[in-house]
């Protein structure tokens, strides 16, 4: 542990973050970077700027912050980007917030990764108390992934996979439905899921940053669409597994294993908001498609103390904003101007 003693006391009050709407914030979702080792074509434009070294929180700082959190109640902690594991030195940030499963204070800490270098970190992220790693993948075919993210080999991917299970990390594979590039492999995805023991959770492809062009436009694909075409050959059966988090999920009867959906488009749970994002220069954003957000970092580095820290996350919980706009048309421009690895997918 770094930084202040804030609430770390291993007892378990009740969230103290409430927003204007009642909803209580339990968990944060951290950037530890926007950099990357891939350039997917939804999420980045191929030539990217990224924030200068100063801009960023260092892994104390970010530690710091995420423990204020923790002492308002947050009690589960996503670690996202870019890409969490191209950070140098990002497993102490793991073994930091590890400290808090220890004393309960927080339930669960987990990543999002692409998982090219999860071969490397998978077993020390067992050790500092991951249970549970979402991987992004959208195609199982080399030469598409290739194409989608740009710079990637799907080997890699495959190992970090392989080395997830060796550790004993449960698994949920993210991928993103789109049109054209891999609608015609989503069934194929959910048989190989169920093989290897994995979960799979579906996702709309959101207007998150200009990608120049209509880009957008051409990607996106309904969920409801996919849905009702995979129940033609799937018993797709519901269950009530409510996260808080915009995903809805069914069982897949013929493999046990769950399917999510993720349709800020078709649909967005934001009544039930449970969650607020953290970028890696210490931006706090209430909501993934507004601009709403409070800059921590000023009074982080001012030397602010951890009473100080908490009123501030407070004030700019209460502020939340009561969902997104998001929405695809011709002549729509981004719901918002950042990349989805500025604010943390
Ligand atoms: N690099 C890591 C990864 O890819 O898993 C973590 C960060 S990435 C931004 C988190 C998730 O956001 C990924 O599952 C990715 O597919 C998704 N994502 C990125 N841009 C998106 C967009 N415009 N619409 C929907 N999902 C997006
Ligand atoms: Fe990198 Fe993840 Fe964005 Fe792909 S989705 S470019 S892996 S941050």
């Amino acid at each position: 542990m770094t930084g202040e003693q804030v609430l770390t006391n291993g007892q378990q009050p009740g969230s103290e973050l409430t927003d204007g709407f009642g909803r209580e914030i339990t968990y944060l979702r951290v950037s530890a970077t926007d950099r990357c080792d891939l350039r997917c074509v939804y999420c980045m434009a191929e030539d990217m700027t990224f924030l200068p070294k100063d801009d960023v929180l260092s892994l104390e700082e970010m530690e710091r912050l995420c423990s204020a959190f923790i002492g308002l109640g947050v009690r589960k902690i996503r670690v996202t980007g870019g890409e969490p594991l191209v950070r140098r030195g990002v497993m102490s940030l793991f073994q930091g917030l590890g400290q808090h499963l220890k004393t309960g204070a927080l339930n669960e800490l987990t990543l999002t990764t692409n998982a090219t270098q999860l071969d490397r970190f998978a077993d020390d992220l067992y050790g500092a108390g991951v249970r549970r790693v979402n991987v992004s993948l959208d195609t199982l075919d080399p030469a598409k992934f290739a194409a989608i993210t740009r710079l990637g080999r799907i080997e890699k991917v495959f190992d970090g996979l392989a080395a997830a299970k060796s550790a004993g990390l449960s698994v949920k594979i993210n991928m993103v439905a789109l049109r054209d590039h891999n609608e015609d492999e989503i069934s194929d995805m959910l048989a190989w899921c169920g093989r290897q023991g994995f979960d799979l959770t579906l996702i709309e492809v959101m207007p998150m940053g200009d990608m120049g062009g209509p880009m957008r436009l051409d990607q996106y694909l309904p969920l409801s669409l996919v849905q009702s075409r995979l129940a033609k050959n799937w018993d797709l059966q519901d269950i009530d597994d409510n996260t808080g988090g915009p995903a809805r999920y069914v069982r897949v009867a013929e493999t046990g294993r769950k399917l999510g959906f993720i349709t800020p488009l078709t649909n967005n749970f934001c009544d039930d908001c449970n969650r607020v994002r953290l970028t890696c220069t210490g931006s706090l954003f209430m909501c993934l498609g507004q601009d709403d957000r409070s800059d921590l970092r000023d009074l982080l580095r001012a030397g602010g103390d951890g009473t100080e820290l908490q009123q501030a996350i407070s004030r700019a919980i209460g502020v939340k904003p009561k969902g997104h706009d998001f929405a695809i048309g011709h002549d729509s421009a981004p719901a918002v101007a950042r990349h989805m690895n500025a604010t943390g997918g």
